[in-house]
């Protein structure tokens, strides 16, 4: 099975649902990749079968995936290499684009009230549009780790 999708299968193109807008990564360099996003075990089981599906691509959880222990359990965090998730290619692209956690999908929010304001879309989208991932990321990430502060690798 392949290793490596080719660049037209790494499209950088936000949809979230009701959203949907492009990025340009020649600006921010998918500044948003250089954090290693945390899933529960279910979320790399589905990732994983989702990649499988979709890419015919079989990750291996222990490759790409590292434990890490938080105050309200243990999740999983995506590997990173040299400070950039082992998932972007060499043109900053996401290499599971389709499969990649939500915790991505709704950047630039990063928490529950908070936003990465060094990301371009933080200034681009509309006041309405980011309420829409903030009410996502209290509906859909875990309650765990929307609460962890930080994250101790096992
Ligand atoms: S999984 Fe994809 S979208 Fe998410 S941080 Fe990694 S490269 Fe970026
Ligand atoms: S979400 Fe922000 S940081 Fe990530 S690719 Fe889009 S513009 Fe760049």
């Amino acid at each position: 099975m392949p290793e490596i999708l080719t660049d037209e299968q790494c499209i950088k193109t936000r949809n979230v649902k009701e959203n949907s807008w492009d990025c340009d990564i020649s600006v921010c360099k998918s500044l948003c990749c250089h954090n290693c996003a945390v899933l529960t075990i279910d979320e790399v089981s589905e990732l994983i079968s989702n990649a499988r599906k979709k890419y015919d691509l079989e990750l291996d959880q222990k490759r790409y995936f590292r434990p890490a222990k938080g105050e309200h359990g243990t999740y999983f965090a995506i590997k990173m290499i040299k400070g950039r998730c082992i998932f972007l290619n060499k043109e900053d692209r996401c290499r599971i684009y389709e499969c990649r956690p939500i915790l991505c999908k709704l950047y630039p929010v990063i928490g529950v009230d908070s936003i990465d304001e060094r990301c371009p879309m933080a200034k681009r989208l509309s006041k309405e549009k980011i309420a829409v991932l903030k009410k996502k990321y209290l509906e859909e990430v875990d309650r765990g780790i929307q609460v962890e502060k930080t994250f101790m690798f096992i």
